[in-house]
C-alpha cells in the first residue's frame, strides 16, 4: 500500500524536481538520505562519536582538563557575546581587536560562520515561531535543538533579514571568506598545540579541549533555541515560546532569560537583576572598562517595567475571569419596588440593598450574623443595614452578595445611575478586563456605599 502511494507522487516530484526544494516534499524510504545534511550531520554528531570513542583509550590530563574548561568559556563567549549579542544584535559596540578576537574564538566553536549565524538568528527574532523562523519550537523541541540542521531546510523559506550592517564589517567578510581555515585552526589545531607544547599532551588537547569541547560549546548554543523556548517563565510577554530560566542560563553562559531577551533584542543584558547568572553581561561590561567595548545599549528600566506590570495584568485578568463575581448587572432583569416587596410577602428570601435584589434564601442558615438579622432585612431597601446601620459587613461580605443578585430595582440609586451612563457611554469609572467584564475592587463593590442615607426602612 505504502508502495503504490509512493509510485503515486513520483512521476509529479521529479517533473518538479527542479522547482521543488527537496526539503518541500515529504520524507518517504526511498528519499530520506536526500533530506539529511550530511556535512552538518558530520560537524555535530559524526565528529563528536569519534571524540567519544577515543576518549575511551586516551586518558584525561587535570592541565588539559582546566584548559578544555577555559577554552570552552573562550569559545563559547565567541558566540554569545560575539555572533549573538554583538554581531546578530548589535547591542554593543567592539574595537577592531577584540572583533578579531571573537570571530576567531567564535569560529572554533563550530556553529558557522558570522554571517549565516547572525542572518538566521535575525530570521529567528523576527519570525519567531512562524515558518519562517529557521528554528521554529512549534515543529518540536528536538527540531528546534539540532533538526533543522540534521535535515536540509528550503532557504527560501527562511524570513528575510537585512545583513548590510555585517557586509560591511571587515572582520566578518574575511571570517566567511576563510571559515574553513578558521575551524580547523581555531576548533582542533590551537587547542591541540597548546596542551601539546605547553604540558605534551597532543592527543588530550585535540580530544578534549577541541572535539569534546566544541560538542560541549554547540549543544549549549542549541540549547538557547530548544530549551530556552520551552522550559521557564515568560514575565514580559506570554504570547511568544521565550522563556526565562536558571537553568537554560546556566547552561548557555547566560543566554537563559530568552523572554526577556526576545522582547528587548538589542540590550546588552539577557538578565538585569544583578544575582542572575550572565557571565556573557559580565564579560562584555569589563571590556567596557578595559576600552575595548563601548556603546553597551540597554533599555530604560521604565519600559522594562512596562512590560513586566502589562504581563502580571494579564495574568491578573485571566485569574479574575475565572471568579464568579455575580451576575453583570446589566444582564439583570429590572424589578419593581411592589413586585419585590410582595414576592417577599409570598416567602421568597429577596433582599434590595443599594438597589440591587438578592436572593439570599439558601444562605439564611449560614448568616454569620444570625438568621434572625438576616431575616430583618427581607422585603426591604436593606442599604443602609448592610453598610453600617446594623453592620458595616467586611469586603468578603459585598463579594459574596454580588454572587446572589438576582434583579435590579427600578429607579434604584447606584444602578440606575451606572445603567444611565451605560446608555450614554458615559462608562469611564468602571474599569474593564479583557473579557469586558467590570472589574470590581475591593471596597468598591455596587452595594458598598460609604455614607448610606439612612432610610425609613432602616431606621
Ligand atoms: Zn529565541
Ligand atoms: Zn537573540
Amino acid at each position: 500500500m505504502s508502495a503504490s502511494s509512493a509510485d503515486a507522487s513520483r512521476p509529479r516530484a521529479s517533473a518538479d524536481s527542479k522547482k521543488v526544494h527537496i526539503a518541500d516534499t515529504p520524507v518517504t524510504l526511498q528519499n530520506w538520505y536526500k533530506h539529511v545534511n550530511w556535512l552538518n550531520v558530520t560537524l555535530i554528531i559524526g565528529i563528536p562519536l569519534y571524540g567519544c570513542i577515543q576518549a575511551l583509550w586516551v586518558p584525561l590530563q587535570l592541565k588539559t582538563a582546566i584548559w578544555a574548561v577555559v577554552y570552552y568559556f573562550w569559545t563559547g563567549l565567541g558566540i554569545t557575546a560575539g555572533y549573538h549579542r554583538l554581531w546578530a544584535h548589535c547591542s554593543y559596540s567592539a574595537r577592531l581587536p577584540l572583533r578579531i578576537w571573537l570571530a576567531l574564538v567564535g569560529g572554533g566553536a563550530v556553529e558557522g560562520s558570522i554571517r549565516w549565524w547572525a542572518r538566521d538568528h535575525r530570521a529567528h527574532h523576527r519570525y519567531t515561531d512562524t515558518d519562517k523562523d529557521p528554528y521554529s519550537v512549534r515543529k518540536g523541541l528536538l527540531y528546534s535543538h539540532i533538526g533543522w540542521m540534521v535535515m536540509k531546510q528550503n532557504p527560501k523559506r527562511i524570513g528575510r533579514t537585512d545583513i548590510s550592517d555585517l557586509n560591511e564589517d571587515p572582520v566578518v567578510v574575511w571570517q566567511h571568506r576563510n571559515y574553513l581555515k578558521v575551524v580547523v585552526i581555531m576548533g582542533l589545531i590551537v587547542p591541540m598545540l597548546v596542551a601539546g607544547l605547553g604540558w605534551g599532551d597532543w592527543w588530550g588537547g585535540f580530544v578534549y579541549a577541541g572535539i569534546l569541547r566544541i560538542f560541549f560549546v554547540q549543544q549549549a548554543t542549541f540549547c538557547v533555541n530548544s530549551l530556552a523556548h520551552w522550559l521557564g517563565e515568560q514575565p514580559f510577554d506570554d504570547r511568544n515560546s521565550p522563556r526565562d530560566h536558571v537553568l537554560t542560563a546556566l547552561v548557555t553562559l547566560g543566554e537563559g532569560y530568552h523572554n526577556f531577551h526576545h522582547e528587548f533584542p538589542s540590550d546588552y543584558r539577557n538578565a538585569i537583576e544583578w544575582h542572575q547568572y550572565d557571565p556573557t553581561k559580565w564579560t562584555i561590561w569589563i571590556w567596557s572598562k578595559l576600552g575595548l567595548a563601548y556603546n553597551l545599549k540597554q533599555f530604560r528600566s521604565n519600559e522594562i517595567e512596562k512590560g513586566r506590570v502589562q504581563q502580571l495584568q494579564k495574568k491578573l485578568d485571566q485569574r479574575r475571569a475565572k471568579l464568579d463575581w455575580g451576575t453583570p448587572l446589566d444582564q439583570l432583569p429590572v424589578m419593581e419596588w411592589d413586585d419585590y416587596v410582595e414576592q417577599c410577602k409570598n416567602g421568597r428570601g429577596l433582599i434590595a440593598v443599594a438597589g440591587v435584589v438578592h436572593d439570599v434564601t439558601d444562605f439564611i442558615k449560614d448568616h454569620p450574623g444570625g438568621k434572625a438579622m438576616i431575616m430583618s432585612g427581607i422585603g426591604k431597601d436593606a442599604t443602609a443595614m448592610f453598610n453600617g446601620g446594623v453592620y458595616n459587613h467586611s469586603n468578603a461580605a459585598h463579594n459574596l452578595l454580588s454572587t446572589m443578585r438576582v434583579a435590579v430595582i427600578r429607579g434604584g440609586s447606584e444602578v440606575e445611575i451606572w445603567k444611565r451612563a451605560q446608555k450614554e457611554n458615559k462608562d469611564v469609572d468602571y474599569v474593564r478586563d479583557d473579557n469586558g467584564q467590570r472589574i470590581v475592587r475591593a471596597g468598591q463593590q455596587v452595594t458598598k456605599i460609604p455614607e448610606p442615607i439612612p432610610t425609613a426602612d432602616a431606621a
